[in-house]
């Protein structure tokens, strides 16, 4: 053992969520340590990189200084093989290069007055009488850092969550994604639905820059055979002439439920602490605006002590911004996870009806989810009876009281 550090927090993770919040304290005067397991920010990558255009801007960051393609048109893929699909007038989102988007969120950190440590994973973490005590292997051998605090920002298995023992069960869904290099025709967001795909989740293929990103995600079924499939359901298996895969990456997309975002000089941020879309797994701007959170309470806490009790509002304000937006769309999941092929398509043929789809143009928004759900329970019996759908009726039932 070498070396001994001791700062107000020290992050584990140089993630999105980990720079964020540590740009975020540094800034207000804090000693921040970042810690990266990683010798490089932003490498591996595994995520189909799709941001909505306003909502970022919201926590003060422009999709645009990252964007490879801009997104107008989504097409959703139904099992009996329709295509639905759904254009807006303006972009709605955009796809960004991520390495470039982590690279630019650790910069920020670091002119903040953040250190950030790569190559540095974290080994083993504990409670300790004044802070915490972190066990580190590092590119020159084992070192200890002590801190007033700690912040789990290190992904959905988070060691942090589970050496504070925060992380009661974990079923993520696992996901692998394909990059593949060739000519692009198709400029649009395809989702491919489908129990012989996915039984709990969806395949995508999304254009960024000069290649298509193809990716699928199952809790139950191994995703590799499921990504071959979707390769050759969409034309792109690398054996046609022009198609190369230049990258491929697997990852996991963590579940909210069974998490303690919290405890004593403990936090948790990002994936680690489940934050993202319930139904669609997107975790950028909601990890984001939850770390923003993260940093108002630590901020508050760190002035005093960062007890359990001082750090357990984070709970509370994370549920008063997003407790719909998770409650929704955890019940949004779980109706499509129960879909059977022919309710998906019935579903999706709805998308059809005009009034549907107006509907849904006027309240989808891309990273918030809610407003759509509202409408639906809101509106959708009554044109679920008007069209004949009564198939459908008994996934409504399932928003009621909520
Ligand atoms: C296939 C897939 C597609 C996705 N597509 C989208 C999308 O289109 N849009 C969207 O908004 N979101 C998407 N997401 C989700 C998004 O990628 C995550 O929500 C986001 O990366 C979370 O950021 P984070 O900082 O919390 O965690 P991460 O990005 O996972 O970063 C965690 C960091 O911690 C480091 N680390 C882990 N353990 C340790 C340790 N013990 N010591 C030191 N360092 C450690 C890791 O190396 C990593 O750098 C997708 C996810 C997947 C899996």
């Amino acid at each position: 053992m070498a070396g001994y550090k001791m700062d107000d927090i020290t992050i584990v993770g140089g993630g999105p969520a980990g720079c964020f919040l540590g740009e975020n304290l540094a800034e207000k005067g804090f000693e921040v340590t970042i810690l990266e397991e990683d010798p490089e920010i932003g490498q591996p990558m595994c995520c189909a990189g799709i941001v909505g255009t306003e909502r970022l801007k919201e926590i003060g960051l422009n999709s645009e200084n990252w964007c490879l393609t801009k997104l107008r048109k989504g097409v959703f893929h139904s099992p009996s093989g329709d295509l639905i699909e759904l254009t807006r007038d303006q972009t709605e989102a955009h796809v960004i290069d991520r390495a470039k988007f982590d690279r630019s969120l650790a910069e920020k950190a670091v002119r903040a007055g953040a250190k950030i440590r790569l190559g540095s994973k974290c080994q083993r973490i504990s409670r300790q009488e004044n802070g915490v005590s972190l066990k580190v292997k590092t590119p020159g051998g084992t070192e200890n850092f002590e801190s007033r605090m700690a912040v789990g920002a290190d992904g959905t298995n988070s060691l942090v969550a589970r050496n504070f023992g925060l992380l009661e069960n974990f079923s993520p869904t696992v996901c692998a994604q394909a990059e593949i290099a060739g000519e692009i025709e198709n400029h649009d967001a395809n989702v491919y639905l489908g129990n012989d795909l996915s039984q709990t989740f969806f395949g995508w293929v999304v254009p960024a820059g000069g290649v298509y990103r193809v990716g699928v995600g199952d809790k139950k079924a191994n995703p590799f055979r499921r990504l071959i499939k979707l390769m050759g359901r969409a034309s792109l298996l690398p054996k046609k002439p022009g198609k190369k895969i230049v990258n491929f990456s697997t990852g996991l997309i963590p579940e909210r439920k069974g998490r303690k975002i919290s405890g004593d000089r403990v936090m948790l941020v990002g994936d680690a602490a489940g934050h993202v879309k319930p139904l669609t797994g997107g975790g950028l701007y909601l990890g984001l605006s939850c770390a923003k959170i993260a940093g108002e309470i630590a901020t508050k806490a760190l002035e005093d002590e960062p007890s359990e009790e001082n750090l357990e509002g984070y709970e509370d304000a994370v549920h008063e911004k997003f407790g719909q937006e998770f409650r929704l769309g955890n019940q949004a999941r779980k109706m499509l996870e129960e879909m059977s092929d022919d309710d998906l398509s019935e579903f999706l043929d709805l998308l059809n009806l005009p009034e549907i789809r107006e509907l849904v143009l006027e309240h989808a928004a891309f990273d918030r989810h809610s407003e759509l759900f509202k409408a639906l329970i809101r509106e959708g019996p009554s044109l679920i009876r008007r069209v004949g759908a009564r198939n459908l009726m008994k996934y409504m039932n399932w928003f009621v009281d909520i």
